[in-house]
């Protein structure tokens, strides 16, 4: 067991924990290690390798603002390149010498007598514990996937696996494939493998808003433009940023406004399908917005080919060799298949990493997050946890924008926090539960009016309670601005006396 001593523990390198070692390396606070998983940077961008992965937000946008990159091959890019976006970021930061890879958090405890986080992981040289004075987490909420709880799918005779977890050593040329789920993935997916496989079943619960993808590839021109011309990357930005920022008032206030939007995805719908039992089957049934919006020129026609199906019907079992599915009849029918793919989505309500971190009060903050709901102040900091900062926490997620803002933002809130804790030799920051409880309280009134609430869907936005924990409800500049300063008044602080006095902040 090796015992090492940090200021601070990041967890994750996806764009969260890169952001947070380049920002905290910016502000001298280069004590730091940063504890990853899988084998390299990258996140949901290293793990989401399926066919057709590509982003559906420009990258312009969804690129650091610090790390503009004129190569964008186009207007939204597919995930190797998001990916080698992020490697060489990370190279070129200077600050992988403190990554630790293959390195799985075990357990991360808060030690009261030694006001610091006291953290187990294993990784390739054994297990290490780690006395940090900070831990950020950057874990993200799409890393768990969530497989469907369908029975007989272990004793599934073919190939299966979640859309997260491709397996690129099946070959599913000629194959018959199924596809579970009709989300953000799923519509990627189905496009890219329908021109290979044998037979493609798309198993559908609720039917998505498609939107038309205007995508582009940059001209070399236009990308040497982008890489010499002062400030116009900066320019292509913002518009697509104010662009994009106006979806808030149809999300957040007033859905009715999207109605001409729904007739575009409508048109879209009736363009690529001539089968009217087709277009029905996919015509959502909810108001659009109040699920993810999608984007894609290749889904509808893809579901039209001749050796695809739509299956309505719900999944009731999976068996050695196929799919069994059950009218509203109660007539059941069972479709073979070679393959399946699950498309299911992820473990977003309830933040894995919780599960193993316990705080001041010897409980995990798992449990207290079931207790009390998914909810934390500012999507940053929760009361009984001191100095644990969230990237990507509760209630930080965008159904219209570019996550890697919030991420910035976020990022920018927890390095002012350890500037103000270094300066005023704070030991520890403890938000208190009247800042957290007024804070949500008045976020989920805001949530009351938004379309995730009103627009009569059910999706993975809302926890078991209804409460939707997920989703930022405001405008993205209003988050930069309520990150931009670490507001002390809203935490209790811990001065390093010997008796740890606690001072009023
Ligand atoms: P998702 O949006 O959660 O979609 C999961 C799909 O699986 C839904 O259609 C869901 O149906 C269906 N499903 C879940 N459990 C099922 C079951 N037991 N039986 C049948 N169907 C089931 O997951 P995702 O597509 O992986 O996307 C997750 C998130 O990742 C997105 O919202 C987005 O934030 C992100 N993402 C982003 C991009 C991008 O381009 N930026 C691309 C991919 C993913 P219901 O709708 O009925 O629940």
């Amino acid at each position: 067991m090796t015992e090492q001593t940090v200021d601070h523990l990041v967890i994750g390198a996806g764009f969260a924990g890169l952001c947070a070692a380049i920002k905290l390396d910016e502000a001298g606070e280069t004590d730091f290690v940063v504890v990853e998983r899988g084998a390299d940077v990258g996140g949901t961008w290293r793990d989401n390798t399926y066919p057709g992965a590509a982003c559906d937000v420009p990258s312009q946008l969804y690129s650091f603002s610090f790390a503009p990159n004129p190569d964008w091959s186009m207007s939204f890019s597919p995930q190797p390149e998001i990916h080698a976006y992020i490697q060489r970021v990370a190279r070129e930061s200077g600050t992988l010498d403190r990554f630790r890879f293959e390195t799985t958090v075990d357990d991360a405890r808060w030690d009261e007598a030694q006001q610091r986080w006291v953290v187990r992981t294993t990784g390739p040289a054994g297990p290490t514990t780690y006395a940090a004075r900070t831990v950020i987490s950057g874990a993200g909420g799409l890393s768990e996937p969530r497989l469907p709880d369908i029975e007989g799918i272990e004793g599934f005779g073919g190939e299966l696996f979640h859309s997260a977890r491709w397996d690129h050593d099946v070959d599913l040329a000629g194959k018959r494939v199924a596809v579970i789920g009709t989300g953000a993935s799923a519509i990627q997916i189905v496009p890219a493998i329908q021109p290979q496989v044998g037979h493609l079943d798309v198993y559908q619960r609720t039917a998505p808003w498609v939107m038309p993808r205007h995508d582009r590839r940059y001209p070399t021109i236009e990308k040497a433009a982008l890489r010499h011309v002062p400030g116009l990357q900066k320019v292509y930005r913002e518009a697509i940023y104010w662009g994009r920022e106006s979806y808030v008032l149809p999300f957040t206030q007033a859905p009715g406004i999207l109605a001409p939007v729904q007739q575009v995805a409508k048109r879209n719908i009736d363009k690529a399908i001539s089968d009217p039992g087709l277009r029905a089957k996919v015509t959502p049934d909810f108001r659009m917005g109040c699920k993810r919006i999608l984007i894609s020129n290749a889904y509808y026609p893809a579901l039209a080919a001749d050796n695809a199906d739509v299956v309505t019907d719900r999944i009731t079992r999976v068996t050695p060799t196929g799919i069994v599915s059950t009218a509203p009849d109660g007539t059941e029918t069972e479709r073979p298949v070679d393959v399946i793919v699950v498309a299911t989505g992820f473990h977003t309500t309830e933040l894995p990493i919780t599960e193993h971190i316990t705080g001041r009060e010897g409980h995990t903050l798992a449990r207290q997050f079931e207790e009390r709901g998914m909810a934390a102040y500012k999507g940053s900091t929760v009361p009984g946890f001191p100095n644990l900062f969230f990237v990507v926490g509760p209630n930080v997620g965008l159904g219209h924008s570019s996550m890697v803002f919030m991420i910035e933002a976020q990022v920018s809130y927890v390095v002012d926090a350890i500037r103000t804790m270094r300066t005023h030799r704070y030991a520890a920051v403890e938000v208190t539960e009247a800042a957290e409880r007024a804070f949500n309280a008045d976020l989920q009134r805001r949530m009351g009016r938004t379309v995730w609430s009103t627009g009569g869907c059910a999706s993975w936005y809302l926890d078991k309670h209804g409460n939707n924990t997920t989703l930022w409800p405001r405008a993205t500049f209003t988050f930069r601005a309520l990150t931009r300063r670490f507001d002390v008044a809203a935490y209790a602080v811990t001065a390093p006396t010997p008796d740890r006095e606690v001072v009023p902040a």
